[in-house]
């Protein structure tokens, strides 16, 4: 009986909505490596300020600083039954040290999600995307509207666009994904954790598959 979950997958392909969502849905924490880096951004912290020049331009940020960052969000109680995991790992460095981290409290990875989506729909949906600032959801100007425009749902914030959003910077993402992350499919798929997801579809309807998957892996 497993509930710890990782979603891999392109920058756009969905991760972050699904994992919010399913997150309520089985009481598991969503844990964003690109929520906590921005948190950490705008709030000065020591970290935040080694991060942000490449989280700005769309690089990894160095594996070591993220380890760091998953050692002590692991530290809050709230993932002793699990956590999906939105982000990270994201190089194979970062998987062998997730490997090792949970390891060390006979723990495992359970279950990976690998989300694929065309190189069009990752860019319309990342070129529409606007974020909240404060509570981190995620909108897009046509696809997810927001009740009232440029105002968010959740909390009633102003919406912002997110600068490594910029179709350049979209770029410069989608090609470290190709190079650093991709392989990481093939780590978990030798192990059999891993399932692919169409990230293309429509929300509702991927998100039914999900729950399906997740309830086989017997977290229901
Ligand atoms: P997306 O998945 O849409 O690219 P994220 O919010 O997950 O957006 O990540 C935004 C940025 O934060 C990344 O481009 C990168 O600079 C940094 N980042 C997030 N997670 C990691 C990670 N695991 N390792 C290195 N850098 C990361
Ligand atoms: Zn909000």
């Amino acid at each position: 009986m497993g509930h710890h979950i990782v979603f891999l997958g392109p920058p756009g392909a969905g991760k972050g909505t699904h994992a919010r969502r399913l997150g309520e849905r089985f009481r598991l924490p969503h844990i964003a490596t690109g929520d906590l880096l921005r948190s950490s951004i705008r709030n000065g912290t020591t970290a935040g300020k080694q991060a942000r020049t490449f989280v700005e331009s769309g690089k990894l940020v160095p594996d070591r600083l993220i380890v760091q960052m998953i050692k002590e969000r692991f530290e809050h109680p709230d993932v002793a039954s699990g956590f999906i995991l939105d982000g990270f790992p994201r190089t194979v460095e970062q998987a062998e040290a997730l490997d090792e981290i949970l390891a060390r409290d006979k723990k495992q990875i359970d279950l990976v999600i690998d989300f694929r989506a065309s190189e069009e729909t990752l860019i319309e949906r990342l070129s529409g995307r606007r974020t909240c600032p404060r509570c981190d959801a995620n909108y897009h100007v046509r696809n997810i509207p927001t009740r009232r425009e440029g105002i968010c749902d959740g909390c009633g914030s102003d919406l912002v666009e997110r600068q490594d959003d910029r179709l350049e910077t979209v770029r410069a993402r989608l090609k470290v994904y190709g190079v650093e992350t991709k392989p990481l499919s093939e780590y978990y798929e030798r192990r059999k954790l891993l399932r692919t997801v169409d990230g293309n579809l429509g929300i509702e309807e991927l998100q039914e598959k999900l729950v399906e998957y997740l309830e086989r892996n017997d977290l229901a």
